[in-house]
């Protein structure tokens, strides 16, 4: 078994891994960079040869782990991409925008190599694409794996990050591989903690996301949602308008659904909910799929129960935050053209306007700056526009999808891996688990892999 690091730079920024069996590769997800353009946002995909024998395998349809997945297409075209039914939904919209993101950015920023693939593109891979189930050991082609067979396995497990997501367990050679994608063992609003096995593994491949984001002392979900509805109560008494930056896979919904839950105990009053064209097509699959996935409100229709005002790209330049209303836009790190980002240009100089922000952002993005912004000073939103003064009030809030750094330091210790890959993590989060699996798991190997460089297991 060899393991290879196939991300482009070390960090957080996306996922893509190798692992090279006897007589077969397996691809771990096969995600674009979110902060970067063009070549620099791809995986090492130059460092697979044109004639292996490959499979891929995705845990979830985050940009970051699926947005390149039809460039390793095109260099396999008989490739199989196995993944949950959810998972398959989402990933055809998310890269069906990619697209059409690129194809406008290829416009305003004169990139002559996008768009990087086309909706044909992406049509002709999704052929090749398997559905499967959770729980259950497959074939490295997706069919049902015969008891004994001896050839390699995969199973999916329920991950509890977003819809569809799953931790992937590899079983070759006498040797279980598991990899965790993004995990959450902890319920959301919607989405139930993961379940994943706790058998011993050999080796486990783990995202280490908040590694380096302590939590303070006494700190519950629970208590973090009283604290949101009792901001959430307080803007609205005062007549303004709430902006929360979201991704518009998973964070929206979980905004949706606990907004609705507040309304529904009357916490708040019912109130004026926007979300941008691509949180409310995928917000239409986690209703379509509601009854066949684990989770939590399984009744709750989003789109009918909660029925917000779905804004286009086109309709944010002239949408202005309007009194008593809540704006959840993706995306998320207010990435520049999205409309969280054009829209923040109207709120950010208003000192009456209300931002919070409810999830991870990188540093160096521009929810980043603004949530390190000191009041009153200039924040930059994009490289090519002047700075806006910040002024308006900002609230931070923890409803993280991803695990807690001693959720998954427990779980580590639970399945007794020989050897630890730690991945998708800054190095300061890397670092905290780097020491703490070294003192409570000494016989383990522990390793940070560096991209491109194969490791022998
Ligand atoms: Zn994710």
């Amino acid at each position: 078994m060899r393991f290879t690091n196939l991300t482009r730079g070390a960090g957080i920024g996306s996922n893509c891994y190798r692992l090279d069996l006897e007589n077969e590769s397996v691809i771990l997800d096969c995600g674009m960079h979110p902060e970067h353009a063009g070549h620099a946002a791809t995986p090492l995909l130059e460092e697979i040869g044109e004639d292996s024998i490959l499979t891929t395998i995705l845990t979830h349809a985050h940009q970051d782990h699926v947005g390149c997945l039809p460039l390793l297409h095109a260099r396999q075209p008989g490739m199989p991409v196995l993944m949950t039914q959810g998972t398959a939904r989402i990933a055809d919209i998310m890269l069906h925008n990619s697209v059409n993101v690129m194809t406008r950015q290829q416009e305003e920023l004169k990139l002559t190599d996008y768009p990087l693939f086309t909706h044909r593109a992406i049509e002709m891979a999704s052929r090749n694409w398997r559905h499967c189930p959770l729980d259950r050991p497959l074939t490295l082609h997706g069919e049902r794996a015969s008891e004994g067979a001896g050839a390699p396995t995969v199973t999916f497990h329920d991950a509890g990050h977003i819809l569809g997501s799953a931790g992937v367990m590899i079983r070759a050679e006498g040797k279980k591989f598991f990899y965790t994608g993004d995990v959450n063992f902890e319920d959301q609003t919607i989405q139930t903690g993961a379940r994943f096995p706790e058998e011993p593994v050999d080796v486990l491949l783990m995202e280490t996301t908040r590694g380096n984001a302590p939590l303070p002392e006494g700190f519950t979900r629970a208590k973090e949602e009283k604290r949101f509805a009792a901001a959430v109560a307080a803007a609205l008494e005062e007549g303004v308008s709430i902006t929360i930056p979201v991704f518009a896979l998973g964070k929206t919904q979980e905004v949706m659904a606990l907004l609705w839950k507040m309304e529904r105990e009357r916490i708040i009053p019912p109130i004026p909910l926007y979300v941008g064209g691509l949180s409310s097509k995928i917000t239409a699959v986690y209703d379509t799929m509601a009854d066949r996935v684990p989770r939590n409100l399984p009744k709750l229709r989003l789109m009918n129960d909660v029925a917000p005002y779905v804004a286009g790209g086109k309709d944010v330049n002239s949408l202005n935050p309007r009194k008593r209303a809540i704006y959840a836009l993706s995306s998320g790190m207010m990435t520049e053209y999205t409309l969280s980002n054009i829209f923040a240009r109207k709120v950010l100089p208003d000192p009456t306007q209300y931002l919070f922000f409810v999830g991870y952002a990188d540093p160096n993005s521009p929810a980043g700056h603004v949530r390190n912004a000191e009041p009153g000073s200039l924040v930059s939103l994009s490289a090519s526009a002047p700075e806006i003064p910040f002024n308006c009030h900002r609230e931070v809030f923890t409803f993280s999808a991803h695990a807690r750094r001693e959720d998954l330091l427990t779980y580590a210790v639970k399945v007794r891996p020989k050897t630890v890959l730690l991945v998708h993590g800054d190095d300061p989060a890397i670092d905290w688990f780097r020491r703490e699996l070294y003192s409570a798991l000494p016989e383990t190997k522990v390793i940070a892999p560096p991209p491109g460089q194969p490791i022998e297991l």
